[in-house]
């Protein structure tokens, strides 16, 4: 196994990143990854507007894949997650969807203890590790980490969570596959711009694909298949994670247009994953077992 310090932080996925580490494809790597506010925030008395924007979403990397080429597919197995024991939010005026709404700046720590993260004393949920911002070095000009696009970024999508593959379209040699931005607990929307967001480390196994790149994440679960794909509002996001879906699927099954389309319509469920990175990113779920006499795969 091979680690990665948070140390090695950029800011920006893009082409001209030195590589921090390089792998052969199979190879497992732990990612030590800083929270989205690069660990400034500690306790309720520090708020948003006293950290250093210039260092919001880090992400560690990247990891440069030997034999990875353009058009390739970059094969990520998430082995675990693990997070640290507290886990922080913000609410913040005139951020996220619901930014009119919050008059006063907060700070909100949250200990996760014994599997749960505890909002308040009534309060608890289950915590669900995950990964918000993970993915490639993008086509053409670098993307800050905040945003996410076809090479993957900052996608918030709450099902990337150890025990699932993502499939990522590789623009340049290596790839360089970034990971930051983990969340201990997250509602789809992600409305005010923050998960319960921890440091931590994700521990990965990177694979080569040659070729077949549906030139969009693509996320691999026990029971679903989920497209992903981000645009710059709710109706072209939902229009392209359609085509790219009808494009997967498709591309895969001996069923005609209107079959697919029909299929799309009763069996795949369009979700949102977040709604403020600032382009929304939706998913369509595709449920494997639905499919599961065509053995539907990816590859
Ligand atoms: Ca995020
Ligand atoms: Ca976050």
């Amino acid at each position: 196994m091979k680690k990665i310090t948070a140390d090695n932080t950029i800011f920006a996925m893009g082409k001209d990143n030195p590589p921090a580490l390089e792998v052969d494809p199979g190879e497992i790597i732990e990612f030590s990854t800083k929270d989205c506010f690069s660990n400034q925030i500690q306790s309720c008395e520090e708020l948003f507007e006293s950290a250093d924007w210039a260092t919001i979403n880090p992400a560690t990397g990247p990891v440069f894949v030997k034999g990875t080429e353009p058009s390739d597919t970059l094969v990520v197995d998430i082995l675990d997650i693990t997070l640290a024991d507290q886990g922080v939010m913000v609410a913040v005026p005139e951020m996220g969807a619901l930014g009119d709404k919050i008059e006063e700046s907060e700070t909100k720590i949250i200990p996760l203890e014994n599997g749960y993260a505890r909002f308040n004393e009534k309060i608890s949920l289950p915590v669900k590790p995950m990964i918000g911002v993970i993915g490639t070095a993008p086509f053409g000009e670098e993307i800050p980490n905040g945003t996410p696009g076809d090479h993957g970024g900052n996608m918030d999508t709450k099902h990337i969570v150890k025990g699932t593959r993502l499939y990522l379209p590789v623009f340049h040699p290596g790839g360089l596959l970034a990971i930051g931005d983990m969340h201990a607990v997250m509602g789809d929307g992600e409305v005010i711009i923050c998960g319960v967001e921890a440091p931590g480390k994700a521990l990965v196994k990177v694979d080569v694909i040659k070729g077949k790149t549906l030139n969009t994440p693509v996320l691999d679960t026990p029971d679903h298949f989920y497209v992903i794909a981000s645009e710059k509002d709710l109706n072209s996001s939902a229009s392209k994670t359609l085509d790219k879906t009808y494009e997967f699927l498709s591309e895969r099954l001996p069923l005609s247009t209107n079959e697919v389309c029909m299929l799309m319509s009763i069996a795949c469920d369009l979700q949102i994953s977040q709604v403020v990175d600032p382009l929304i990113t939706c998913r369509m779920a595709i449920p494997k077992n639905t499919f599961a006499l065509y053995s539907l795969s990816f590859a």
